[in-house]
């Protein structure tokens, strides 16, 4: 897959509905863990940030894929990075990913 394939432009009211202003920073974060996997103790490979209620959640390559999971209960729908030089969005309802 091409990067430009992968960075496609979709229009996604969710992406869009985030600004500068309204999106929790990884900055925000004093410490960088997966709020599930602490309590069960559990590990993950990337952290995601919900967009919504600001939890800190494991990527789908982890062995939980607790953000995946935190969309499917709450609906939240998008998820920012949390890993350290990324600086993109996802949005699970429409599969579309943004850079911001
Ligand atoms: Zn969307
Ligand atoms: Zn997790
Ligand atoms: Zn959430």
């Amino acid at each position: 897959m091409r990067l430009n394939e992968f960075w496609v432009c979709m229009s996604c009211q969710h992406l869009d509905s985030i600004t500068s202003e309204t999106l929790i920073s990884k900055a925000n974060y004093p410490v960088f863990r997966c709020e599930e996997c602490i309590k069960i103790g559990g590990t993950w490979v990337h952290l995601r940030i919900c967009q919504s209620c600001g939890k800190m959640l494991c990527c789908n390559s982890s062995k939980h894929q607790h953000a995946q999971h935190h969309y499917q209960e709450t609906g939240h729908p998008v998820m920012s990075s949390a890993e350290l030089g990324e600086q993109w969005l996802w949005c699970y309802v429409d599969q579309a990913s943004k850079t911001y």
